[in-house]
């Protein structure tokens, strides 16, 4: 009988002690882990209200096989508006405030109101400057941001924005899905690590379509090159730091094999940008270069086999 009670004992304390158990790992499978990949806490609640389901019925992309890329020719600065062949677009930078018209021109030259993916490679103005003007003018789906301790106007501005729209930002890090439909891919490769300088903090984004691919430097430099552990292999590169011998190291553009390499910059700027030797290093190995500031906005489309300069 001492035994029986011993045992009742020993089962309800077990059968307690499991149930405790599953109430932890259930607490445990509701916390958010949001700091994997939501950038803030204060704007993530609202994350599932920027749904790109939400504007399906605004999209004019259609899914006609083709991938377009448009370098933008934003004077000395970054934008690249994508219209991927599902029907979606990515818009990646949006140069400074004063060129902000050239971008929304682009956009609404194609008859697009919704931007699925919104990327901000890094917080300098020459990529952000013109962010607010987009963000007010188009419905966004997803937006994509490196966690920076930048506290310029313009950044933190940018950041008022974005909270007074309730719109939530995944922060982008080496490893970060934007897209994954198949054969239609866009990743984040970079930043890998925290760097001091706010170039390297750049987000690079690897997009692929069935054979071909697309790679966005941002304004990486040498360091994230080297740190970048992803296939770089591509047949299209917006070259890092608009051709600055900050970026572009050697060993990076024979690792690329990339077939054509666009440089975003502008005319006269007061950097000095393009490098001639990284013009002639990307040449060396086998790139076709075309600069914004000599071309205008160019324009490169995919059909999933082949790449071809549009005009
Ligand atoms: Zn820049």
């Amino acid at each position: 009988m001492k035994y029986k009670r011993l045992s009742i004992l020993l089962i309800t304390i077990a059968g307690l002690a499991t149930i405790l158990l599953v109430c932890l790992l259930i607490l445990k499978g509701q916390s958010p882990f949001w700091d994997n990949t939501v950038y803030s806490e204060k704007y993530s609640e609202n994350s599932d209200s920027s749904s790109k389901s939400d504007g399906d019925n605004d999209k004019v992309g259609e899914d006609n096989g083709l991938l377009v890329s448009h370098y933008i020719d934003v004077g000395q600065g970054d934008s690249v508006f994508i219209e991927l062949p599902n029907g979606e677009c990515m818009l990646i930078d949006a140069g400074e405030d004063r060129d902000a018209k050239a971008v929304l021109d682009c956009i609404d030259g194609l008859g697009y109101t919704y931007i699925d993916y919104l990327v901000v490679t890094h917080p300098h103005a020459d990529h952000i400057g013109g962010m607010e003007t987009v963000l007010n003018t188009y419905e966004i789906g997803q937006m994509f941001m490196p966690k920076t301790d930048c506290d310029t106007k313009t950044y933190e501005s940018l950041l008022e924005t974005v909270a007074d729209k309730d719109m939530s930002i995944t922060q982008a890090k080496a490893g970060v899905s934007i897209l994954d439909e198949g054969n239609l891919t866009a990743t984040i490769i970079s930043p890998r690590y925290e760097y001091a300088d706010m170039n390297n903090m750049s987000a690079v984004i690897m997009l692929s379509y069935a054979e071909t691919s697309f790679l966005y430097m941002g304004d990486a430099e040498t360091d994230a090159e080297y740190d970048i552990e992803y296939d770089v292999s591509c047949d299209v590169v917006k070259v890092g730091h608009h051709g600055s011998e900050t970026s572009s190291s050697k060993k990076f553009i024979k690792r690329t094999g990339a077939d054509y390499a666009i440089i975003s910059v502008g005319e006269g700027n007061e950097y000095g940008h393009p490098s001639n030797d990284v013009i002639k290093l990307w040449e060396k190995h086998g790139a076709k270069v075309y600069r914004t500031d000599k071309c205008g906005t160019v324009t490169v489309q995919s059909d999933g086999n082949k790449v071809e300069i549009r005009g």
